[in-house]
């Protein structure tokens, strides 16, 4: 069992870390909104009141941050150094860092060498599956390091996971989770486009998308989504400010291999109208009212 840090308890971070209190694991807790300190204090874990005293004795630290700003602010401290500073001068050497939140490559690749400088193991490991893959740990985790790492970061892997992946080198990660997000993206917005037509067509639209889920079209946001959507409820979830942040990870990703993705490109618009109308602290699944207003309805 490990000495694991964990910092960023929101929607996903809350679970996972609770998962590994379960799985037997000493995890000190760390965030900037006090309630997710709390709610893991609640599970059976310890609390810190910054980066530098969770990550002090740790042997494992984990991210779970919403940007990229974030993980810079966490990992590199806010210029002050010292006391204040971030998890790179504070952890003890030897320490394996896993970064499991959704950033542009870039950023890891950046992390990744800085910790490696000072003797930290570095992983970046985006996770798809939303808060209910949180909750019932069963996360698919697309690792981006050095193999050896990802062997040392499996035990925490199979805690908040089911399906976890090396995929390459530092930023690997990143690219495979940006596309998934356009997957996930382009999913929303065609359930979406299906709702609205079955609805304005007068067809019992429950009946409809659950034959749909039985047949070629099924998939996981069908199973998990067609229900709240229908109801438009709306609560992450997944946040559409959090999505709008991917997909701009996957435009400027897709720029960079010189790739064409038209696809991706005009879902991203569609999230960007979601957000520009308000919705920006909604689940993703309300892409719906985007769709809507688009046909008046
Ligand atoms: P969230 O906003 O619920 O949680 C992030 C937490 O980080 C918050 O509690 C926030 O207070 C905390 N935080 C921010 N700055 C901090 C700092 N400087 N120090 C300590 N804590 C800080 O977001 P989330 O939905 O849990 O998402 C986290 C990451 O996981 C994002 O990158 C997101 O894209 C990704 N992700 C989310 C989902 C999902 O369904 N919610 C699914 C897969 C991946």
């Amino acid at each position: 069992m490990s000495k694991i840090a964990f910092i960023g308890l929101g929607i996903m971070g809350g679970p996972m870390a609770g998962h590994l209190v379960k799985a037997g694991h000493e995890v000190t807790g760390y965030d900037v909104v006090q309630a997710g300190v709390d709610r893991l204090v609640a599970a059976g874990g310890a609390g810190a009141s910054s980066v530098a005293e969770a990550v002090a004795e740790a042997e494992i630290v984990i991210t779970m941050l919403p940007q990229d700003e974030h993980v810079e602010t966490v990992v590199f401290g806010d210029g002050e150094g010292g006391e204040d500073g971030g998890i790179l001068r504070n952890a003890k050497p030897g320490v394996l860092l896993i970064d499991f939140s959704t950033i542009k490559p870039e950023t890891s690749i950046k992390v990744a060498a800085a910790g490696r400088e000072l003797g930290l193991r570095v992983l970046d490991a985006p996770v798809s599956g939303g808060e209910k893959g949180a909750v019932d740990a069963v996360l698919s985790i697309m690792a981006g390091g050095s193999a050896e790492d990802f062997e040392a970061a499996k035990p925490i892997f199979e805690v908040v996971g089911r399906t976890f992946e090396r995929v390459g080198d530092s930023g690997a990660g990143q690219y495979v989770k940006a596309a998934n997000q356009l997957i996930v993206g382009g999913t929303y917005a065609l359930v979406a486009e299906a709702i609205v037509l079955m609805e304005a067509a007068g067809v019992d639209a429950k009946a409809g998308l659950d034959v749909i889920a039985g047949g070629l079209a099924a998939s996981r946001i069908l199973d998990l989504k067609r229900d709240t959507m229908l109801a438009r409820q709306f609560e992450p979830g997944f946040r559409i400010d959090l999505h709008h942040k991917d997909m701009g990870i996957a435009s400027a990703a897709a720029r960079s291999a010189e790739v064409s993705l038209p696809m991706t490109a005009l879902v991203a618009q569609l999230i960007a109208a979601a957000r520009a109308k308000g919705y920006g602290s909604l689940d993703h699944s309300a892409l719906l009212k985007v769709v809507e207003d688009l046909s008046g309805r």
